[in-house]
C-alpha cells in the first residue's frame, strides 16, 4: 500500500440477524455505492455476528487489504453489542468515559420522559483513547473513528438511517480531508438498447472494443426491456468525462440503431417524444399483456396529451363488440394471430378516434400453448392513420417475463413506425 495508490476501503457488518437472514444487509451495499463514489472503493466485505472473536477476526484481515475500513452495527446498549469493546481490544485502545456523551444521552433520556439514565446506556458513552467522535443525529450511540498503523476504522451503528447520516453528515468530508487525492471516484455512463439480445450485442461491440480508451470498463446488464451497456471509469470528473464522451461514440458507431431515446431508460419517453411532435393521439388495445402497455404510457407525466385511452379485450366477445372483430375471422384464425391484433389496433384507434393505434394478443402462459402456437407467442400491431404494421415473436420465461417483454416489442414497433414517419 504505497502513499500514492487509490485508498480502497472494506466493510465489516456485524449482526446475528444478519447471518440468519433475518435482516438483510442493506448497509454494505449502501456503503459500497457511497465509497466507490466517493474514490475509495469497497474490495472486501464481511458480516460477522455478535461475537468478539469473529470481529476481530474480520477486523484484522480487513485491516490487511484496505486503508479505511468501516465497521457497522454492534454499538447498542445490550449485551450482545459487543463490536465497541472488541474492537478497542483488538487495537489496543483503552475504553473511556466521554463526560460529553454522558451528557447527551442524559439529556435524550430525559426528553423521552426517563429523569434517569439507564446505566446500560453508559457503554454508548464510552470512547477508545484517541477516537474521533462522529455526531449521530438520529440516534443514541456516535460513530468513533480511530488511526492505527496508517490505516482508518470508523464505527458505525447498524440502524441504517443513523449510519447514513454519520456519513452524509461528517464521515464523508472526514475521508475527503483525510485521502484528499488518493480519492479516485468511481464514474458511470449508462447506454440503454432494446429490441437485440446481449450476445449480439456483445458481438457488435467486441467489433469496435479495440478503439475504446484503455480507461473505461464495460458491463453488460439485462432486463426484461433491454440490455444497458454500462460505461464506467475511474477518474476525476473532468477527465472521466472527456474519456465517456470518446467511449460513447465509438460504442454508438454500432449500437445507435438500438440505443432508443438516447439518454432515456425507458422506450415510453421517446414514444411520447415522436406523438407530441406529430401532434398524434393513442390507443391501445391489450389482451395478454392486460393493461400493461397503458400503465406503462401513463405511468409518464403529461401523457393525457397524446393518449386517449384503452380497452382491455381479454374476451372474445370484448373484441367483437368494442373493436369490431369479425367471428369468423376469431374463429378461423384464433384470438392469437396477425388479423386479430391488426384488427385491434384499427378497432381501437376508430373506436377512441386516435391517429394511432396499438393492438397485442398472445399467450402467457403458463397454461394455453399448443404445439403451433406455444406459450409466448404474441402478435402485435400498429395503426397509424389507417396504415398497418404487424409482427410477432415467441417471448421466453414466465408469464411476467412474457408480458414485459412483449411490451417492450410492441412499443418498440410504435416508436419505430412512428419514427420512420408517413
Ligand atoms: P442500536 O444502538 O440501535 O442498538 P446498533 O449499532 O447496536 O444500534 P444493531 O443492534 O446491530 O445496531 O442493529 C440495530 C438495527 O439495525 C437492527 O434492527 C438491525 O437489524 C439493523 N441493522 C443492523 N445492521 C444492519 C445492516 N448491516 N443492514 C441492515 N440493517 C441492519
Ligand atoms: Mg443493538
Amino acid at each position: 500500500m504505497s502513499r500514492n495508490k487509490q485508498v480502497e476501503a472494506a466493510v465489516v457488518a456485524v449482526g446475528e440477524e444478519l447471518l440468519s437472514g433475518e435482516t438483510t444487509d442493506t448497509n454494505g451495499p449502501w456503503l459500497g455505492r457511497k465509497l466507490a463514489a466517493l474514490g475509495a472503493p469497497v474490495v472486501r466485505r464481511w458480516i460477522v455476528g455478535d461475537d468478539a472473536e469473529a470481529i476481530q477476526a474480520a477486523l484484522s484481515a480487513a485491516l490487511d487489504v484496505a486503508e479505511l475500513i468501516i465497521v457497522t452495527g454492534g454499538l447498542g446498549p445490550t449485551r450482545d453489542d459487543l463490536t465497541r469493546p472488541a474492537v478497542a481490544d483488538f487495537l489496543g485502545l483503552d475504553l473511556r468515559s466521554d463526560p460529553l456523551i454522558v451528557d447527551d444521552l442524559r439529556e435524550r433520556f430525559r426528553a423521552r420522559g426517563f429523569p434517569d439514565l439507564p446505566t446500560s446506556n453508559l457503554s454508548q458513552a464510552e470512547v477508545p483513547h484517541g477516537a474521533r467522535v462522529l455526531a449521530n443525529a438520529l440516534g443514541s450511540a456516535p460513530g468513533l473513528l480511530m488511526e492505527h498503523e496508517g490505516r482508518s476504522v470508523a464505527l458505525l451503528p447498524g440502524v441504517p438511517r443513523e449510519m447514513r447520516g454519520i456519513f452524509e453528515d461528517v464521515l464523508g468530508d472526514v475521508i475527503r480531508d483525510r485521502f484528499e487525492d488518493r480519492l479516485v471516484p468511481l464514474i458511470h455512463r449508462t447506454l440503454y438498447t432494446t429490441g437485440i439480445p446481449e450476445s449480439v450485442l456483445g458481438e457488435r461491440v467486441d467489433e469496435v472494443r479495440a478503439g475504446l480508451p484503455e480507461e473505461v470498463d464495460l458491463a453488460f446488464l439485462p432486463g426484461l426491456r433491454g440490455v444497458s451497456i454500462r460505461i464506467s471509469i475511474r477518474s476525476r470528473a473532468d477527465v472521466a468525462a472527456k474519456l465517456l464522451d470518446e467511449a460513447q461514440d465509438v460504442l454508438d458507431s454500432v449500437v445507435a440503431p438500438h440505443r432508443i431515446g438516447m439518454e432515456k431508460s425507458d422506450l415510453v419517453e421517446a414514444v411520447a417524444d415522436v406523438l407530441t411532435s406529430e401532434s398524434y393521439t393513442l390507443a391501445v388495445a391489450e389482451s395478454c399483456t392486460g393493461g400493461l402497455i397503458t400503465k406503462r404510457i401513463t405511468d409518464l407525466p403529461g401523457s393525457s396529451a397524446y393518449f386517449q385511452g384503452g380497452v382491455i379485450a381479454y374476451a372474445d366477445s370484448v373484441k367483437i363488440e368494442l373493436l369490431g372483430i369479425e367471428e369468423v375471422t376469431l374463429v378461423e384464425n384464433g384470438a392469437v394471430s396477425e388479423v386479430v391484433a391488426a384488427g385491434m389496433a384499427r378497432g381501437v384507434a376508430d373506436l377512441l378516434n386516435a391517429d394511432v393505434g396499438v393492438g397485442i394478443t398472445g399467450i402467457a402462459g403458463p397454461g394455453g400453448g399448443t404445439p403451433e402456437k406455444p406459450v409466448g407467442t404474441v402478435w402485435y400491431a400498429v395503426a397509424v392513420q389507417g396504415d398497418v404494421r404487424t409482427s410477432h415473436q415467441v417471448f421466453s420465461g414466465d408469464r411476467e417475463a412474457v408480458r414485459e417483454r412483449a411490451s417492450q416489442a410492441t412499443l418498440l414497433l410504435l416508436y419505430q413506425m412512428l419514427a420512420a414517419g408517413p
